[in-house]
């Protein structure tokens, strides 16, 4: 009996096939398949297609009753028989193929990138177009903020409009009606000046006969033929004009310009692309050798971390092998090696320096940062986003704990010396900048958040009704929710991004027992955490893509339904 093959997920038309762990798909659960995480590296391929091609055969335009069988891969040019024979003097020396072998050589060469393209590059698109919606009712809400600002504006600019018409105004008017009126003033006790002089002039000259020597001793220092006919100074009334005119643009210009400044490419927001899941999801465990009950983690990918203890440094990967180690001997039971956005490893040295080893040289680390004589360097965080260096550390002479913030080449930007830090003991940096430390205290010990400018948001001081928290190990999940190992309660805590405390992480019945540190693997969203009774490290999921992201947003069925309609 023929049974038709249905879709596991829903039961409707089996259409895809998942080469990887042999799951019958329809189009929409394939999309589905596509975005959980457990099956990031899968692939899905058409169900007919499952023991191979079924080629059909395409005809020459030219010669429509032969099939094109031949392919140059050097011009790219399908051939029949018939077009060979005439163009066989063109393609000498040329890659020539059958057009099924260049097909499959070609479906398979740009498997990976489909691959890449359907779990990764989708997801992402669709997850940034779930961005754009809520954009819009922000730009209306910031069009709307601004019109409030500019009606403000407007409201002020009148009240400066009045007063300059009440008082400024009529003071500057009278300013210029006195100047002007002082100027004709002037003119006037110019005028009769230069009439006093004039006629002094006209009565030398008339009684002149009885003193020539006299009136030519004058004539040398008074001549007469410079003597101007009236004033300089004795100007006319000039014009006093104003412009009248105001258009709407004076007015806007008074109101001033908008900016709109760009502000970059955009990238999904977490929020449009993870959820959390309502069981936490067990993958599997690692044993773990090289390292006595562990005190710190750093995932370099989502098989592969760093684990140390007091002394060792240990590099493993996801079946428990020890891949590398890190010469140096450490001393501290802290946040003292963190990994690059490339991969590369730093951690603290015995000595309170930054060291560097970068990925592919294995034995040669690097010092990126020198301690300094007062300094005890606790903790190192490398951010995902900006790959600065966070370190935290107490400066003894001074006597104070700060978290420095240092570029990827060691360059110190900036510092946060926050009054709650006392021993900065691990550090991580959250997805909106937050600066997220483990704090020590002889008092009370928390986790303590500032922003990333080093303002304080809040302290987290342990689960409700559980006196005594001792914060340690600390790291931040996909939706920038905190999770700490608490030595006290012997427990990992989940807290939320503003410090609202969540629940104990716990995989299925338990299996993470007596836990001592916990981290996260950003590559595909797993939480590693290392119990010490055992030495293994529990891999677990509590966060997913959203199904959404993987869901055809055109309804792949709609043009079989066209068709049947027509
Ligand atoms: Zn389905
Ligand atoms: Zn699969
Ligand atoms: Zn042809
Ligand atoms: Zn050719």
């Amino acid at each position: 009996m023929y049974a038709a093959r249905v879709c596991k997920d829903c039961g409707a038309d089996c259409v895809f096939f998942c080469e990887t762990c042999g799951k019958d798909l329809c189009s929409v659960h394939k999309g589905v398949h596509m975005v959980d995480l457990d099956n990031a590296n899968h692939f899905v391929i058409l169900y007919r297609e499952r023991n191979g091609y079924f080629i059909k055969d395409e005809y020459c335009e030219k010669h429509p009753e032969l099939a094109c069988k031949l392919w140059c891969d050097s011009c790219d040019e399908p051939f029949c028989d018939e077009c060979w024979k005439e163009k066989k003097k063109d393609h000498e020396k040329h890659a020539m193929m059958e057009v099924f072998e260049a097909y499959k050589k070609y479906k398979e060469e740009f498997k990976p990138k489909i691959a890449q393209l359907r779990s990764e590059v989708l997801p992402y698109n669709r997850a940034i177009l779930a961005g754009i919606e809520p954009d819009i009712p922000e730009c209306e809400a910031q069009i709307a903020e601004l019109k409030e600002k500019m009606r403000d504006k407007a409201e002020r600019l009148k009240k400066y409009i009045d007063k300059c018409v009440k008082k400024k105004c009529p003071k500057r008017l009278k300013r210029l009606e006195n100047k002007i009126i002082g100027q004709l003033n002037q003119q006037c006790i110019d005028l009769q000046e230069h009439i006093d002089y004039l006629r002094e002039l006209v009565y030398r000259y008339e009684h002149s006969a009885n003193k020539p020597a006299e009136f030519l001793l004058f004539l040398k220092d008074h001549p007469l033929d410079k003597v101007p006919d009236i004033p300089e100074s004795c100007k006319e009334l000039p014009e006093m004009t104003f412009n009248t005119e105001v258009t709407k643009e004076d007015v806007l210009k008074l109101l001033g310009e908008i900016t709109v400044e760009e502000t970059g490419i955009r990238k999904p927001e977490y929020r449009f692309t993870l959820e959390r899941l309502r069981v936490v999801k067990y993958l599997g465990t690692v044993p773990v050798t090289g390292v006595k009950s562990a005190c710190h983690m750093s995932c370099k990918s989502a098989t592969e971390f760093w684990i140390s203890d007091k002394v060792n440094l240990v590099l493993i990967d996801q079946t428990g092998k020890k891949l590398s180690d890190v010469k140096d001997k450490l001393d501290k039971e802290c946040g003292v090696h963190a990994v690059t956005k490339d991969g590369d490893l730093i951690y603290i040295d015995k000595k309170s320096n930054i060291r560097k080893l970068l990925k592919d040289k294995k034995d040669k680390p690097s010092t990126l940062i020198n301690s300094k004589e007062s300094w005890e360097t606790l903790s190192v965080f490398c951010s995902f986003e900006s790959d600065d260096i966070l370190v935290g550390m107490i400066i003894h002479n001074i006597n104070r704990a700060m978290v420095v913030r240092y570029s990827s080449d060691g360059k110190e930007k900036h510092f946060i010396e926050c009054e709650h830090y006392t021993t900065p003991l691990f550090v991580t940096e959250n997805h909106n900048q937050d600066v997220v430390v483990s704090n020590h205290d002889r008092n009370s010990s928390s986790v303590v958040v500032t922003n990333g400018g080093g303002e304080y948001r809040f302290s987290f001081n342990g689960p409700p009704k559980e006196p005594g928290f001792k914060p340690r190990s600390i790291c931040v999940d996909g939706l920038s929710n905190i999770l700490v190992y608490d030595d006290n309660s012997k427990s990992i805590v989940m807290i939320d991004v503003d410090g609202h405390y969540l629940e104990i992480f716990q995989v299925q019945q338990n299996l993470i027992q007596s836990p001592r540190c916990v981290s996260y693997s950003i590559d595909n969203h797993t939480v590693f955490v290392y119990s010490s009774s055992n030495s293994h490290v529990v891999v677990s999921r509590h966060i997913n893509r959203q199904e959404y992201l993987g869901k055809p947003t055109i309804d792949p069925d709609a043009d079989k339904k066209k068709k049947k309609k027509n």
